[in-house]
């Protein structure tokens, strides 16, 4: 990578850091990315490294770069700490000027019907500045739509993606090809292919002439409503607006069955789920795995040089496998903590073996094992992650305990709000909170993980990904150790911040000592073991 000067001048040209010293550890890792002659950087650098000021400075010292998010919100925290780089979003986030209860998103100009406000419209305008500007911050989704139609913001000397954990997620939504029931309906391909099949070896064939069909159909759709929106003399009533929505869905799915005829595989899966919030069915061709040829397509090829960063990391191979990278070209950097130990212990405390199969010999162990915990913290606000809501539910019915507040999918964010807020010893069961939030402070004082949180093997995904060898196995693993990490981190967000947690199921201390290596050095360094105040009985396969 050609770099145009030292970190200390790229700094001074961050206005709201020029006038602060480096933190522990952040020179050191800017020195790692700005000389590894590797094409992919990847930095584990636990919260509170700084990790933002690492990525905009090294962007900085390349001359331009896009500053990758996995969300509108850290977009736009982003932004308030480095004001000199320009956030852009998706058109739907942009006021349309021809009609103002509309977004950019439904943009009705036309070759017919140009838009008398093209060049004051507020999305081609802050686009132009994006572009325009050495530093730019975009969410992950809008980065790899632009990248694969206009490709404005591609060939960057360097790209920044933080977060990168989240980021496999959603490259695999933008590669799948999804069909409502109501779009097959409307295609005219209500029965689809087999429900049974699961995986594409028996049946590419028949996956790709459906996928031929589906592209052929939305492509005559969508070419019927142009004609129709072209005889519009002018576009100002609703239904005309619904139109161009409906006629952008249907190009939408012609692209997308285009995309899956180039690049389904034997390894694809097909996957029919409920919508979330819907009873409507959906139907989704996806990859088992991104392979590095659809990595490199989709994403790797839009950037000469990448660094990728997050507070939590899953293990070099692993990492590699699931975004289509190949270790050699990948230098890795793990940052220690700059937390201090005895302020983040972890104690490993099993009180219980929670499978499945021993549930009911296990809460009443779990709901025990709670309690002495609460004895420990009489008067401190704590979380307990809870896996799922009949689990959380059960153990919540079993302690009786004043301190315990449940929720459910729909009052979540009520009730976690109402947590929060207390200021006396509540504590908190959910299913939902090892991720996204952040409770410094007096807001969360210990962490309770009541059940290892393994992957559901229900999920045909990941039922397949681990059976499919050696690393699924891992993967397997691994993504369960990243959840309690990232489920531990919750209550501990600054150097002068305090948690305690206490892992107190034995199958997290089985899969710990299993395969210690698998979990970071800064959370092991802080790892201790209390014996249970009671033997468990082990069931077979615990
Ligand atoms: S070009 Fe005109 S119609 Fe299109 S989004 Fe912009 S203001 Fe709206």
């Amino acid at each position: 990578m050609n770099i145009l000067m030292d970190a200390e001048q790229a700094k001074s040209r961050l206005s709201k850091f020029k006038d602060r010293e480096f933190r522990i550890h952040q020179q050191e890792t800017i020195e790692f990315v700005t000389q590894s002659d590797k094409r992919f950087r990847v930095v584990a650098m636990p919260t509170g490294g700084g990790k933002s000021l690492v990525g905009m400075v090294c962007g900085v010292m390349a001359g331009q770069a896009n500053y990758l998010c996995s969300t509108k919100i850290l977009q736009n925290q982003l932004v308030a700490d480095f004001p000199e780089s320009k956030a852009l979003f998706g058109r739907n986030n942009y006021e349309c000027l021809m009609d103002r209860s509309k977004f950019c998103d439904t943009c009705a100009s036309t070759e017919s019907n140009p838009c008398q406000y093209a060049d004051s419209c507020i999305y081609r305008i802050e686009k132009a500045k994006a572009i325009a500007s050495p530093l730019r911050t975009l969410n992950y989704k809008y980065f790899l739509v632009e990248a694969q139609f206009s490709g404005r913001f591609s060939g960057t000397p360097l790209t920044i993606i933080d977060e990168v954990d989240a980021l496999e997620g959603t490259l695999i939504g933008h590669i799948a090809l999804s069909f409502t029931e109501r779009s097959l309906f409307r295609l005219g391909m209500e029965s689809g292919p087999s429900r049974k099949t699961v995986t594409a070896k028996d049946g590419l064939d028949s996956w790709k002439e459906f996928g031929l069909e589906a592209m052929k159909r939305s492509l005559d759709i969508a070419s019927s409503i142009t004609k129709e929106i072209e005889s519009f003399d002018k576009i100002t009533e609703d239904w005309q607006f619904i139109k161009l929505k409906e006629r952008d869905h249907y190009y939408h799915l012609y692209e997308r069955s285009k995309m899956f005829i180039d690049n389904v595989t034997r390894d694809w899966i097909m996957e029919c789920t409920e919508r979330q919030g819907s009873r409507q069915a959906v139907t989704t061709f996806r990859p088992l795995w991104i392979t590095p040829e659809l990595a490199e397509s989709f994403l790797w090829a839009k950037a000469d040089n990448f660094l990728l960063m997050s507070a939590t990391m899953l293990p070099k191979p692993v990492f590699c496998k699931t975004l289509g990278l190949d270790p050699d070209e990948v230098d890795w950097m793990s940052v220690p903590s700059t937390f201090p130990i005895e302020r983040r212990p972890i104690h490993i405390w099993p009180v219980a073996s929670v499978t499945n199969k021993t549930l009911d010999t296990a809460i009443p162990q779990l709901a025990k094992g709670i309690n002495e915990i609460f004895k420990l913290h009489p008067h401190q606000h704590g979380i307990c992650q809870g896996v799922s809501y009949s689990l959380c539910k059960r153990v919540a019915d079993e302690l009786k305990s004043d301190r315990i507040i449940i929720h459910t999918p729909q009052d979540r964010q009520e009730v976690l709000d109402r947590f929060i807020e207390s200021k006396d010893n509540t504590v908190i069961l959910s299913p939902s909170i090892e991720r996204g939030i952040s409770l410094e402070g007096s807001k969360c004082e210990f962490v309770i993980w009541i059940k290892a949180p393994f992957l559901s093997l229900m999920d045909r995904v990941v039922s397949q990904r681990l059976y499919s060898g050696p690393i699924g196995k891992l993967w397997y693993k691994s993504s369960m150790m990243l959840s309690v990490v990232q489920g531990c981190g919750r209550g501990m967000r600054s150097k002068s911040d305090s948690c305690v947690c206490y892992l107190i199921d034995y199958q997290i201390n089985k899969a710990y000592m299993e395969n210690p290596s698998l979990w970071p050095d800064w959370f092991r360094e802080a790892v201790s073991w209390t014996e249970a105040p009671w033997e468990f009985k082990l069931e077979n396969n615990s």
